[in-house]
């Protein structure tokens, strides 16, 4: 999600900016930029560095190598075009006049991009980025504003930006539609940025910017306008924040802010891949002679990743036919397993990185299997050594527990199951158009779940002192179970597992005895009886049930359970989507009463690089 900075004032811009993007470090990003209006040279003064800002600062002597009081500034977090020097932001269009800063992806970049190849159009990055400058250069005619705003007719997608034009070094054009983006309102000096950490150390007075609105930004205030260009007057609110909690947006924790972004993370992940009806992915290299040469699918990954890979063997066999396994990645790679080209190997990774995951993608390749990964951060190991990505467009994730990005995962995956049931023809077109439109609900769906989070706070106050828990379910609710189980006992540190419930009476029921905490799962409705037989013999031997269930059973299920935690009704495909909420919420409350490091659990690391 990373971050933008916008200085105009009388002081030199390059070290307020550096501060600044210093401040938004905790976003996550793989690369910085600055681009600064130097009066002396009437010219952009623009420089960018992969890695760490700690590498731009020192290029830039802490900014003192750089001179002019108007600038922007950006941290970037890849999703088009790898990090690279070139492909960091500030973007600049062709005649070096005009510089951006952007948050968020162009959808139509391709489309537009081929339209101003065609016009002569020389492009030199990777990024959706680059397509805003060089448009907003192609329609400039003397007026930046009236460029800028021709250009946001023509864009689709999600952006936050910062825009500066050598011609106009009096202004600083601001631009948001669903990525954030904050005004700052100073003593002769305006200030942008992606959130208040940024400027908080220069002004308290901020403006929330809508979405479709522009702002001008000058030394002697800030003009916006709504998204017909009418002057509107912005309400300034006064922030009396402290700046370490600002760091997290003002939640206490990474995990719960991350928790809380779901929706927008889904959205994300999602929205661009649903077009007219259709599952569509950009650039997907798989034919349709391939899917349907497939014998088998693997999937293989660790941890949260691996029970996002048996939600997906559930629904990819349900919707495709086709046979699919499902691999620990540290397994896999010394199994000997039985794989070859017509094995579609699919691996999961959040940060691409996993070294275990990554033994296992080169040996499927080394035996002749084609490699198809999901992953998070883009550019990643293993994003570069796959057949074909996947990204899962969630933004960084700091929390070492995993939230948005096994949601966003199992997105993608649903959508692979979709995209390939609907090649193989083995889906009926109501039943896909079904999905899609719930998938397409689905982040309000979350969104609901997240309002109900009290309830969930209350069950964790309830229950946060039990010593062991278990998670009991069928089907993807046994999926469902290992992921519940494993956020509270990485975070809570409660031994927890997950049992699937068939298997109860084949040994662990003689571990129920009185006062046993079992977190029943039962949003599956076509096992719903099952799952309710389960709750019963639990209960009768003395168990505590918290019980998971979906609207239309929670009256049924409120007869036995001591407690019941309730999504909206969905697709079952999608169950899990929004069963996991609850299951992530209660794991941070157990955590937080227990008085728990939540974003550092002891032992962990997030990206696990070794084997
Ligand atoms: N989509 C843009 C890029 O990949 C912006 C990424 C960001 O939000 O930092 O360059």
């Amino acid at each position: 999600m990373c971050g933008i900075v916008g200085y105009i004032g009388k002081e030199q811009a390059a070290p307020i900016l550096l501060d600044g993007l210093a401040r938004l470090e905790y976003r996550g990003y793989d690369s910085a930029g600055v681009a600064v209006y130097s009066e002396r040279a009437e010219s952009l003064s623009v420089h960018k560095a992969k890695g760490r800002l700690q590498v731009l600062s020192d290029m830039l002597q802490g900014g003192a190598a750089l001179d002019g009081t108007v600038g922007i500034g950006h941290t970037r977090w890849a999703t088009h075009g790898a990090p690279s020097d070139v492909n960091s932001h500030p973007q600049v269009s062709r005649s070096g006049k005009i510089a951006v800063v952007h948050n968020g992806i162009i959808e139509n970049y391709a489309e537009l991009k081929a339209f101003l190849m065609d016009k002569g159009v020389p492009f030199t990055s990777d990024t959706d980025t680059e397509v805003v400058a060089q448009l907003i250069d192609y329609f400039y005619e003397g007026d930046i504003l009236q460029a800028v705003v021709r250009v946001l007719h023509r864009i689709q997608g999600a952006y936050a930006l910062g825009i500066i034009c050598a011609d106009a070094p009096d202004q600083l054009i601001a631009v948001r539609k669903d990525s954030p983006l904050i005004l700052g309102y100073g003593e002769g000096c305006s200030f942008l940025a992606s959130d208040v950490t940024a400027i908080i150390k220069h002004t308290r007075d901020v403006g929330y910017m809508e979405d479709g609105e522009v702002a001008v930004l000058t030394r002697d205030g800030i003009q916006c306008y709504n998204h017909l260009m009418q002057p509107i007057q912005k309400e300034i609110s006064h922030v009396d924040w402290e700046i370490d909690a600002a760091e997290k947006g003002g939640y206490e924790h990474f995990m719960f802010k991350e928790i809380m972004e779901q929706p927008e993370a889904m959205r994300r992940a999602i929205f661009p891949r649903i077009k007219d009806g259709e599952v569509y992915f950009e650039d997907f290299g798989l034919t349709k002679e391939y899917i349907r040469a497939i014998r088998k699918i693997y999937i293989v990954a660790c941890g949260s990743s691996y029970h996002v890979g048996m939600v997906g063997k559930y629904n990819l066999e349900r919707l495709t036919r086709k046979p699919v396994e499902v691999a620990l990645a540290s397994e896999f790679r010394y199994m000997d397993p039985i794989v070859d080209e017509n094995t579609l190997v699919v691996v999961i990774s959040q940060s691409g990185e996993t070294l275990d995951t990554m033994a296992a993608l080169r040996e499927a390749k080394r035996l002749g299997a084609k490699v198809l990964s999901i992953v998070n951060v883009v550019g990643s190991s293993i994003a570069r050594e796959s057949d074909v990505v996947l990204y899962t467009w969630a933004g960084p994730e700091i929390a070492v527990a995993t939230t948005k990005a096994y949601s966003t995962q199992m997105a993608v995956i649903d959508l692979l199951a979709l995209y390939f049931a609907r090649v193989l023809g083995t889906i009926g077109e109501e039943e896909y158009r079904a999905v899609l439109e719930e998938m397409l609900r689905l982040p309000g769906k979350i969104e609901a779940v997240l309002a109900d989070r009290d309830d969930i706070q209350y069950f964790a106050s309830q229950y946060f002192n039990h010593n062991s828990v278990f998670f009991i379910g069928r089907n993807v609710d046994y999926a469902l179970g290992l992921e519940g189980s494993l956020k509270l006992k990485e975070i809570s540190y409660i031994h927890s597992e997950a049992y699937a419930s068939g298997e109860l009476k084949h040994g662990t029921i003689s571990l129920i005895e009185d006062g046993t905490l079992v977190v029943a799962l039962g949003t599956y409705s076509k096992l719903f009886e099952k799952a309710m037989s389960n709750v019963v013999e639990v209960k009768s031997r003395g168990a505590d049930v918290l019980a998971l269930t979906t609207e239309r059973h929670k009256a049924e299920m409120a007869k036995t359970a001591n407690a019941v935690m309730t999504i909206p009704d969905t697709h079952d495909l999608l169950l899990p989507s929004l069963g996991v909420v609850p299951l992530q919420l209660f794991a941070y409350y157990v955590a937080l009463m227990r008085g728990c490091d939540i974003d550092k659990p002891r032992n962990l690391a997030k990206s696990v690089t070794v084997e």
